[in-house]
């Protein structure tokens, strides 16, 4: 099945943005301020933010994605490419459904308002079976983070029409508003809100299609010691073939040796009291 994600707008589009942000923001909560006091956050990084997720998602679940409006997770150095060479990308690809990742304004653009909610455009003339996989998409979106839900709407907009598209169903996602401070600060600039937004996109849309979601694979951060989580051990003790009890034995120790043996490793500094990063990415594979 092949389906496109579209990232709404360009880099340089004039207006989609928020107004000016009365708070500095740290979109990933890495300790880095991403957005200083007074700056307007770009609608287009969020878009392509949801979008590079929401591509790795469907991939994982077994999807062919095709890519418009953003190339890569970088949304500094996109053109706004222009719908109908959009349209024309998408029906020349043969692809099955399209999903067109938006966040919503309303007013001047100059201040924040009261206009919230996340809500879905289908087609009004040639909407194909996109009503379906609307309300299937909004289900999941409504149930993440509480959001006043606007549900399905029908316009004539390009990313949505099933005609030009040349696909069975077409949607519009508009998932939050730049112009409401608080979607804005706490959805549209923040990263975890695009997973769980990506995440739940790409659960609506196996759902809709009947494919089984296939959640990212749990991998340990820190090196596995005695004191770490049951949780960790317990992957590890899994991917070494010993009993999986949670608790850091000695059958654990003697098979992080043995593994590290085998893959011609030294050992000598930390005898298998430690699984560390090259084994955990070694066994995540
Ligand atoms: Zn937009």
């Amino acid at each position: 099945m092949k389906i496109n994600v579209d990232a709404g707008h360009g880099t340089n589009t004039a207006g989609k943005r928020t107004p000016p942000l009365p708070a500095a923001i740290d979109i990933d909560q890495d300790g880095k301020v991403d957005i200083k006091k007074g700056e307007q956050y770009r609608e287009h990084y969020a878009n392509v933010g949801v979008a590079s997720l929401l591509v790795a998602e469907l991939q994982r679940c077994g999807f062919e994605v095709v890519k418009t409006g953003f190339n890569d997770s970088n949304a500094t150095d996109d053109p706004d490419t222009a719908l109908t060479d959009r349209q024309r990308v998408i029906a020349k690809s043969n692809c099955d459904y399209s999903i067109s990742i938006h966040f919503n304004a309303y007013g001047d653009g100059n201040s924040f308002n009261s206009a919230q909610g996340v809500g879905i455009y289908i087609h009004d003339k040639y909407a194909g079976q996109s009503e379906k996989l609307a309300q299937t998409v909004l289900k999941h979106l409504a149930g993440g983070t509480k959001q006043t839900n606007r549900g399905v709407n029908k316009q004539a907009l390009a990313m949505c029409n099933c005609n030009a598209l040349d696909t069975k169903a077409a949607i519009l996602v508009e998932l939050a508003f730049m112009t409401n401070l608080h979607e804005a600060t706490t959805m549209m600039a923040n990263a975890a809100y695009w997973l769980e937004s990506a995440q739940e996109i790409a659960r609506g849309v196996c759902e809709y299609a009947g494919i089984k979601y296939v959640p990212e694979a749990y991998v340990p951060v820190a090196p596995i010691t005695k004191t770490s989580p049951p949780q960790d051990i317990k992957w590890l003790q899994e991917r070494l073939k010993v009993p999986v009890t949670g608790i850091f034995d000695q059958k654990t120790r003697i098979a992080i040796l043995t593994y590290a043996d085998s893959k011609g490793w030294d050992w000598s500094t930390t005898w298998g009291y430690t699984a560390g990063a090259s084994t955990i990415k070694s066994l995540a594979k």
